[in-house]
């Protein structure tokens, strides 16, 4: 028998703290909503802190509809509520504007690159993860580390959070836990799973923004090798160019990689591409191939699939199944391209979340 750390429940359960549920543990403590944040490794924001090899691209500095507009993809065949659609009332009121004065209103020193992306000035995604840490800890917000939740279970007054050494009563549960890429860094589906087991469906998951796998020696050779000036198009069986990017083609030993190549592949991933062409450009050289296979869903960038987004309320962030239930960040079925978009996801529909509770 586990203990029982609580009698009166808590008013929010925050399960997962990552980008998502660093946010809403603020946002929760900013509006005086009593909460706790539970999370599986020993530190917070173990993804976040690797975000853009350790630099934090946590936004990109344009207006909200720009902001949404590039969450579709061209060529996918929408079955039920759009990403953009689903995302609109989060990012209308956490748009990147709000969350760049955020962060400066936390004296964190920022840097707008030319092409809007946002950074801390100091280059170091610590400084992101600390600017949260240094707010839970002012303002008194009991945080968990080293404690995956192991179960939660629908009760009464609310839930049940179970975790290997005590369990938990709570009102509200916010379930922040991520996707399923880079496992090592906690996030392994454990949220997907407990939405599963309370009626939620699951979108099946496939990896986007991640490399693709050629064998081609005019790649290989050149493995180690970034060009930041590059470009890659996708062009579908019929000769039609679906999608083009500018931006960085990195040489691997396994293949394509770089900002051009991940945001094709989330396209080709989305529109659901068994047959194409990407056409890539670096240093004066164009290149095609054919059919690239995708590296693994645990080496991308973000997870694509998740609940159903018809599964959540996308004006409260709330489960249509099961009341008091809320979801944000990756664990949904929500993913953007390169450039500061999925950090930006996570905190709005976190930001919303908590405001509905609240
Ligand atoms: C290498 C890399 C670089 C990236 N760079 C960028 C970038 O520059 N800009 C950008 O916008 N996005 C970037 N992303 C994507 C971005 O990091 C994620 O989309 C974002 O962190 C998702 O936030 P989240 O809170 O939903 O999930 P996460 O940040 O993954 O947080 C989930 C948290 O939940 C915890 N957890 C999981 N299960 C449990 C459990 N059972 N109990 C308790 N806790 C649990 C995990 O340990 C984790 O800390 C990058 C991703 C990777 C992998």
């Amino acid at each position: 028998m586990q203990t029982q750390l609580n009698h009166k429940p808590a008013k929010l359960a925050i399960v997962g703290g990552g980008a998502a549920g660093m946010f809403a543990a603020a946002v929760a403590a900013e509006r005086g909503l009593p909460c706790v944040l539970i999370e599986r490794k020993a530190r917070l924001g173990s993804k976040v802190l690797m975000t853009a090899n350790g630099r934090c691209n946590f936004t990109k500095d344009i207006p909200p509809d720009r902001f949404l507009r590039d969450l579709e993809c061209p060529g996918e065949a929408v079955a039920g509520i759009s990403r953009s659609r689903f995302a609109a009332d989060a990012i209308r009121e956490c748009p990147p504007r709000k969350i760049i004065a955020g962060f400066r209103s936390l004296n964190v020193p920022l840097r707008r690159m030319a092409d809007a992306r946002m950074f801390p000035a100091d280059g170091k995604a610590a400084t992101i993860v600390h600017a949260f840490g240094d707010i839970l800890r002012d303002s008194g917000v009991p945080v968990v580390t080293n404690c995956p939740v192991s179960g939660l279970q629908s009760a009464k007054n609310g839930f049940i959070v179970e975790t290997k050494n005590f369990t938990l009563q709570a009102e509200n549960v916010l379930i922040a836990t991520g996707g399923v890429s880079y496992p090592k860094l906690g996030s392994v589906g454990d949220g997907q799973n407990f939405a599963r087991r309370l009626g939620h469906r699951l979108v099946p998951y496939r990896p986007g923004l991640i490399g693709l796998e050629t064998k081609d020696p005019r790649i290989t050779r050149l493995a180690g090798r970034r060009f930041e000036d590059g470009r890659a198009k996708v062009i579908t069986k019929d000769g039609a160019t679906l999608y083009e990017y500018r931006g960085e083609v990195d040489c691997e030993s396994f293949g394509l990689s770089g900002a051009a190549v991940y945001n094709c592949q989330r396209v080709i991933e989305h529109a659901g591409l068994d047959e194409y062409t990407i056409e890539v450009w670096f240093e004066h050289e164009r290149l095609r191939f054919d059919n690239l296979k995708p590296r693994p869903v645990k080496e991308a960038i973000v997870t694509i699939g998740g609940v159903a987004l018809d599964d959540v309320n996308p004006s409260t962030m709330e489960s249509r199944k099961v009341p008091r239930l809320y979801f944000a960040g990756e664990v949904l079925d929500l993913d953007g391209p390169t450039g500061g978009y999925n950090l930006t996801l996570a905190f709005a529909t976190a930001r919303k979340a908590v405001a509905s509770i609240a």
